[in-house]
Formats: C-alpha cells, structure tokens, sequence
C-alpha cells in the first residue's frame, strides 16, 4: 500500500514526479493546487474564494483545504493508496492530516522531501510560465514556502516519516531514486 506526501518547494518537481509515481503505482494523484485551479476555472464558490490567495502567492485558508482532502480521501479511489502533492502546507494542515487518517484508518503513509537548492528552483519557476508564475508572485511563493511549509521536513524528521530525494538530476534519475526510496 503506497500513501505518500510529497514535500518541496515551488518548482522543485513535485507535481511531475507525483504524477509519474502514481501511475507507476496506479493510485490517485491528489493536487491540491490543480483541485483549486479547476475549481478556479469552474468558478465554484471554493475557486471564487480561493481566487485572491491564489494571484498573490499566499495560501487558501487551512479550513478550505482541508475539507477539500477530506471529501478527496473519502472517495473509493482512494482506499488503494494515493500520493498527495501540495498539501500539507502547515503545521496546522499537518496536524489535521494525521487525524483524518486516523479517523479513516489509511495510516502507514511516508513522506518525500524533494530536495532541491534555492538558485535552481527560481530558474525552473521563471521558465514555467503558469499564470501564477510573475516573479513578484514567485517570490511571495517561495517566502511562504519558507516560513509556513519547510518546518514540515523537521515535524515529519521527528516523527521518523521522511524520506529525503535529491530532487537536482535529471527527471529519471528522480524518478528512480523515488521508486527505490518507496520500495525499502
Ligand atoms: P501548487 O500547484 O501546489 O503550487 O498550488 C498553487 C496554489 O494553490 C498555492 O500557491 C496556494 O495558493 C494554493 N494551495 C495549494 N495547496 C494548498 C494548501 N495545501 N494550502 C493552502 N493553499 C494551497
């Protein structure tokens, strides 16, 4: 049973990893940012309140997250294990995550730290080009990244979950680390 989270600054890799890892698995990719971005698009009353955070580079409130990944992790898809990607984000979001798995008796997950310097990751945000990516906004990403997501290596380190990825080579090379690394 694969249950991974997937940890890592904005424009380490993470979404085109999870994706590929989930497939390799066949388990959900669960996006938190792509769930946000198609309810954006659909303009549901989560997008439209997700929208203002969503421009400025700062998170969507904890609560609305955090009932988004309840009625994800509640769908039947996802009792064969999954790869979360983007959440969570907080201590706070964390916390919560550990009692919902609890409540749902989906424990044994592992965590990914995607593990790529400062420098390279800036580089690969500004060549993305997604509509969100301006570089005041990038820089507001990564600041948020700092102060709210990175305690999240120590939270995870302390309680023996991590597992860190040297998310600087190539894509397969990433990827092949992230298949042993789930495999021992
Ligand atoms: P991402 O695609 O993971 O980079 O997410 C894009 C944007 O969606 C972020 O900059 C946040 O505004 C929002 N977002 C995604 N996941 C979360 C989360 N777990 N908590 C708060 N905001 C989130």
């Amino acid at each position: 049973m694969t249950r991974l989270i997937f940890l890592g600054p904005p424009g380490a890799g993470k979404g085109t990893q999870a994706k590929t890892l989930a497939n390799h698995c066949d388990i959900p990719h669960i996006s938190t940012g792509d769930i946000l971005r198609q309810a954006l698009k659909d303009q549901t009353p989560l997008g439209i309140k997700a929208q203002s955070y969503m421009d400025r580079g700062e998170l969507v409130p904890d609560q609305l997250v955090e009932e988004m990944v309840e009625e994800r992790l509640c769908k039947p898809d996802a009792k064969s294990g999954w790869i979360l990607d983007g959440f969570p984000r907080t201590v706070k979001q964390a916390a919560f995550l550990g009692e919902l798995l609890q409540k749902l008796e989906q424990q044994g997950e592992k965590v990914v730290n995607l593990d790529v310097p400062d420098d390279i990751v800036v580089d690969r945000l500004l060549q993305r080009g997604r509509s969100d990516d301006t570089e005041e906004v990038i820089r507001r990403r990564l600041e948020v990244y700092r102060s709210e997501t990175a305690p999240l290596i120590d939270y995870y380190g302390d309680r023996h979950l991590l597992i860190t990825v040297n998310g600087n080579q190539s894509l397969e090379e990433v990827t092949a680390d992230l298949k042993n690394a789930i495999a021992s």
